[in-house]
């Protein structure tokens, strides 16, 4: 399953976000996931598709889709030169699919602010700098080895090693490795070396709770960092979110009406993250369960049925497809056939985000 890494500085409220992260993925019931490690957390992702196909069916059991969080606590300015929990850490972030990058927005006396006050802009650029020093390092190394392999004056590697100094120079400048312009073939150059600021970003920004609904200047300053490369922002409350998970079902709406907060900062951002992780739901549904599966956008059909087993993909025939929107209007798998709304979709079909699909296969 794909996993989101929660960086960011100490005190800017991680682990009271990967508490609240825990607590959601735990509370859900039919959830057949536990924790793994102290540190990761499986999350069921939110979708009130799921809720409505679940009551329109009245199936036995309701199943999520699930991502995983990572705490990953430690990066302080000199990570990248061995401070703090340095290289461990760093290695950590290597593993995930999307960097969340918690922000401190929140101004609290009884807080310590390790750089001393409450300021984005440089927040960030903190974190970002450890990962491209970290990222130098790794191009540098992969560069004297082309260097040596380049003496044989094979034009492939003379290629790659072209990209790589102009990657190095790029990063030498401060600027994260998504930003450099590369198509895939010349990704390949460096791929994988893993790079850290490679990886996609969703800023997460940690506000206090008067905040909440109508963010603060330091949202803004976030806002226009992300807006650089069209990464996503989210706001939420952390310690609202921390209270919110441990409260049962019925006090959770009473409690935020009471609050006059907007329901659902910790959904905004599981979404937000599965979003920005390139990845898309559809849904099966019968009487015994109604489930959300996740596949990467574009993938096609044979592909979507591996995800439940793989004698799915192999023997895939067609699959009987609708989207939620059709069936949820017509109310029912029936009425979807006689209005003659269910598509039989073959192998080169690209699921769409949302579909309900029955596959038809041979063993
Ligand atoms: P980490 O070091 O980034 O993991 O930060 P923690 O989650 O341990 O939070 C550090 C301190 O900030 C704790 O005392 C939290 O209770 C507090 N904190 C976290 N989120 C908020 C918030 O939204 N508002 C306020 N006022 N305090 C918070």
């Amino acid at each position: 399953s794909l996993r989101c890494g929660i960086v960011g500085l100490p005190n800017v409220g991680k682990s009271t976000l990967f508490n609240a992260l825990s607590d959601a993925g735990a509370d859900s019931a039919n959830f057949p996931f536990c924790t793994i490690d102290p540190n990761i957390g499986v999350v069921p992702v939110p979708d009130e598709r799921l809720d409505r196909l679940y009551d329109i069916v009245g199936s036995d059991e309701k199943i999520p889709t699930s991502v995983e969080f990572v705490d990953i606590a430690g990066l302080v300015k000199g990570a990248s030169e061995g401070k703090g929990k340095g290289n461990a850490f760093l290695s950590h972030i290597r593993e995930v699919d999307l960097i969340v990058h918690v922000v401190r927005c929140f101004d609290d006396e009884n807080v310590v602010h390790v750089e001393g006050d409450v300021n984005p802009t440089r927040d960030v650029h903190i974190i970002e700098d450890e990962l491209i020093l970290k990222d130098l390092e790794s191009v540098e190394k992969r560069l004297e080895s082309l260097q040596k392999e380049a003496k044989s004056g094979e034009k492939e590697t003379l290629k790659k090693l072209e990209i790589v100094e102009q990657l190095q120079e790029h990063l030498a400048n401060g600027n994260a490795a998504r930003t450099f312009d590369a198509d895939e073939e010349e990704q390949k150059a460096y791929r994988e070396l893993f790079l850290l600021s490679d990886k996609p970003v969703l800023y997460a920004c940690n506000v206090s709770e008067d905040d909440i609904n109508s963010g603060n200047e330091w949202v803004e300053e976030v806002q226009q960092i992300a807006d650089r490369f069209d990464d996503e922002v989210v706001t939420f409350c952390a310690k609202i979110e921390e209270e919110i998970a441990e409260l049962e079902e019925e006090e959770k709406q009473a409690f935020l009406e009471e609050m006059d907060v907007e329901s659902g900062g910790l959904q905004r951002l599981i979404r937000a993250a599965y979003k920005e992780l390139g990845l898309i739901t559809y849904f099966t549904t019968g009487p015994k369960e109604t489930r959300a599966w996740t596949v990467r956008r574009g993938a096609k059909a044979p592909e979507a049925a591996g995800v439940i087993h793989s004698d799915f993909e192999h023997g895939f025939i067609r699959a009987e497809t609708v989207s939620f929107e059709t069936y949820e209007e017509l109310g029912s798998e029936k009425a979807v056939k006689n209005a003659g709304e269910m598509r039989q979709e073959g192998k080169d079909y690209v699921v769409q985000d949302g579909d309900v699909m029955l596959f038809r296969f041979n063993v």
